[in-house]
């Protein structure tokens, strides 16, 4: 009994990873890889938000928010790639190890 209670609710954990994952890609929610959401995780919100209304895009000349951004880990630094709030052009900003450690 107990191991089909624990088929049923791992059935469903994955039906609801399934759902979740569905709803992140219409959202647009961040997509991370592992090591980028580490980095991504001690960062607190306050600095995150600050860091995602202030990427310097090359076309507008301006800082933007970028959206539809995803996480990579680039030679030890979290790398924000994502799209211009603006132009839609590309955008990316790498988040130092540092600055994320001064705020905490
Ligand atoms: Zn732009």
């Amino acid at each position: 009994m107990s191991l089909k209670g624990r088929c049923l609710s791992s059935g469903l954990a994955t039906h609801l990873d399934n759902l979740s994952l569905i709803n992140m890609t219409i959202e647009s929610s961040p997509i991370f890889t592992p090591a980028a959401e580490e980095l991504w995780a001690i960062i607190p919100s306050s600095y995150r938000k600050h860091l995602l209304s202030n990427v310097w895009c090359s076309n507008c000349r301006i800082n933007v928010s970028i959206s539809n951004f995803s996480g990579v880990v680039k030679d030890g630094d979290l790398l924000l790639v994502g799209l211009c709030s603006e132009c839609r052009g590309d955008v990316a900003r790498v988040v130092e190890p540092l600055s994320a450690a001064d705020v905490r």
